[in-house]
């Protein structure tokens, strides 16, 4: 097995507001700044680094809004996120626990402050993926995993290094538990100061790591701090992770689809025609309804 190496490393681009619930650096694809194609099938990564939200009475977020044709994927580091969505389902995310919605033929939904977490205010730190439907599986009907932490798979790491959450995908034969449409894995590498841990991914598969606390070296030589991303190349299958401190570390890697991509706003489709049926169905009142 060959090395895969690390291609480029990126410190956090400057952040937005999404709503007003959620301050962040959009590693995906902006970062990158090559197209939705390189991290293929993961389209988007809006990333929260922590930061202080004040006490309020009003929680902040983002109304209501729709999706076509993709999953969103939450990840709350610190803080509770809240949902609701047009197909009945919601539910809060605490800390350590993952979303997974398939928005697929069409969905409404708003993401928000836990009321609790709003009044108390607090460090928040989540990162939201959007990983790309097949055209298959484009207009199948929309659903919804809530992953609680308990819930997920973990592997313990030889010589007291820490352990591996597996949230989809697999670690050393253990499975998680999320359902995914394509090969996708999505690791948390819980590492203590100096412990190492080792991958395996194929080679076409795109990967990166985004350190979410503390920091890290790959392959033993290169250097990633706290909110950095390492982005792979697509030679070799193998690397290893090494906490210098601490460190919570994201992993990604998935099977590219390959298909042509179409999208605007919230709509990720396969043609131009598609999109402008999105925007007509969702006009239309077809995505459902949520107040
Ligand atoms: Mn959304």
């Amino acid at each position: 097995m060959k090395t895969k190496q690390i291609e480029r490393v990126l410190t956090p681009p400057p952040p937005h507001m999404v709503g007003d619930g959620f301050r962040v650096h959009n590693y995906i694809p902006s970062g990158l700044g090559v197209g939705f194609e390189r991290m293929d099938p993961f389209l988007l990564m809006d990333y929260n680094s922590k930061f202080y939200f004040p006490p309020t009475d009003k929680p902040r977020g983002v109304d209501v809004h729709p999706h076509r044709g993709f999953e969103t994927v939450t990840i709350a580091y610190n803080g509770k996120v809240a949902h609701h969505d047009s197909a009945g389902n919601s539910g809060v995310i605490e800390e350590g626990d993952v979303q997974w919605m398939t928005a697929a033929s069409g969905i409404l939904h708003k993401e928000y402050h836990e009321k609790n977490f709003s009044k108390a205010g607090g460090d928040f730190q989540m990162v939201q993926l959007w990983v790309n439907l097949p055209a298959k599986d484009k207009m199948s009907a929309p659903k919804y995993q809530g992953i609680t932490n308990a819930e997920m798979k973990k592997v313990a790491l030889p010589d007291n290094s820490g352990f591996i959450e597996i949230i989809a995908g697999e670690y050393n034969g253990k499975k998680g538990s999320a359902s995914t449409f394509t090969p996708v894995h999505l690791l948390n590498a819980k590492l203590n100061k100096g412990g190492k841990a080792a991958f395996s991914f194929p080679e076409n598969y795109n990967t990166a790591v985004l350190v979410v606390e503390g920091s890290i070296k790959v392959n033993a030589t290169d250097e990633i701090k706290t909110d950095g991303l390492g982005l792979f190349k697509n030679e070799g299958e193998e690397f290893t992770v090494e906490a210098t401190e601490n460190a919570v570390v994201l992993i990604l890697s998935g099977e590219p689809i390959n298909e042509p991509i179409a999208a605007q706003g919230p709509f990720v489709m396969n043609t131009r025609a598609e999109i402008i049926q999105a925007i007509s169905d969702f006009n239309m009142g077809k995505f459902g309804y949520l107040e």
